[in-house]
């Protein structure tokens, strides 16, 4: 099954140049001319796959890297990248993912910032943040940024979870102790009374998110939710043309461990609104998964870093939303400039409070 990699390239009708997916809009748009191409509407929806019948095919041991053969300049090179630009001339190169063994992505969801509106979200972050260093402001300016689409997993699943547990029912009580003094003190108390409890919930789970790439910081990435997945389309290697995309390194069985850990909080929850009074105790659930499905989908991020101060801070940036997450320094000099005035305020009105005594 090691074909070689096709990549597919999109001339520039007006000037014979690479084409690029040019954000917020359904075209390829030519970085030299301006000229634009309409994307082809989605001939199929998107689908969701049985992972029981994943299951039962067999299973790749490693990932071959993706084979680009560059139509520009004719260079061969590998990678683990879907799509990158060609390293020697800058073509956009996208894998023939189809011809491969890995999975292929079923959807994208296309980058609806470009690399305009991803700056000023970036400098948006930065103005607000107040105990970031002038500097930054500076440095953000010629930050590096990438458009970078990331591999993620969504599960769905049927699932019947039986629990046992305890509902406390609180109830209060009137106590009347006597002091040292001799005195009597009646205090109202609250006490819980546990009844066992146990029943059965069940849930229909739809889009689970889990990265599929450990590239990034799994909690970074989750930082950029929510993502509007309705809006994604079936996967065309148009949309990922001209921006550079990785392919999965966690394999759907990892994915679906994850994923059933973000299902079991929303079950743990469900369980303890069954059981009901005022407070709950879950002692054991059983969950049982019927028809899960999953598919591959592609999540534009623009990933930038600078360095500021001898380190490397990098940026996150969801491109459609804007939501910016990210490492940043903090200011020493402001820091210590906000607790010198407020020990002076604190100072100024004690002084006051002196004064007026007098
Ligand atoms: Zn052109
Ligand atoms: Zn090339």
């Amino acid at each position: 099954m090691s074909s070689p990699t096709q990549t597919p390239a999109h001339p520039c009708q007006g000037c014979g140049a690479s084409v690029e997916y040019a954000p917020g809009t359904l075209a390829l748009r030519c970085p030299y001319c301006g000229f634009e191409q309409r994307i082809a509407p989605p001939a199929r929806q998107v689908r969701e796959f049985s992972y029981d019948a994943f299951l039962a095919k067999p299973r790749v041991r490693a990932l071959a890297p993706n084979r680009f053969s560059c139509p520009g300049c004719g260079a061969r090179t590998e990678s683990d990248a879907l799509s990158r630009a060609c390293q020697f001339c800058g073509t956009p190169l996208v894998a023939d993912t189809a011809a491969e063994e890995q999975i292929a992505p079923e959807a994208v969801l296309p980058f609806a910032l470009d690399r305009n509106g991803a700056r000023h979200a970036l400098r948006r972050y930065v103005r607000t943040r107040w105990f970031a260093p002038n500097r930054l402001k500076k440095v953000s300016e010629a930050e590096t940024m990438k458009s970078t689409y990331l591999p993620h997993w969504t599960y769905d699943a049927r699932t019947v979870s039986d629990y046992t547990g305890k509902r406390g029912e609180h109830y209060y009580v009137t106590t009347t102790r006597r002091g040292p003094d001799g005195r009597k003190t009646t205090r109202r108390e609250r006490r819980t009374r546990w009844y066992p409890a146990r029943g059965r919930v069940s849930r229909d789970f739809d889009d689970v998110l889990v990265p599929a790439t450990r590239r990034l910081p799994a909690d970074r990435l989750a930082k950029l939710e929510p993502w509007p997945l309705k809006q994604a389309l079936p996967y065309e290697p148009a949309y990922v043309t001209g921006h550079h995309s990785l392919r999965y390194d966690v394999e759907p069985q990892t994915g679906l461990e994850q994923a059933k850990g973000i299902m079991a909080k929303v079950i743990e929850a469900d369980c303890k609104r069954d059981i009901g009074g005022d407070v709950q105790r879950l002692l054991r659930v059983d969950t049982r998964y019927s028809d899960v499905r999953f598919k591959l989908m592609l999540l534009p991020v623009w990933v930038g870093s600078y360095v500021f101060g001898g380190r490397t801070y990098q940026v996150l940036i969801n491109g459609v939303s804007g939501e910016v997450q990210g490492e940043r320094p903090y200011s020493a000099v402001k820091i210590v400039a906000a607790v010198t005035a407020a020990l002076a305020l604190i100072a100024c009105v004690v002084w006051l409070y002196q004064v007026y005594r007098a």
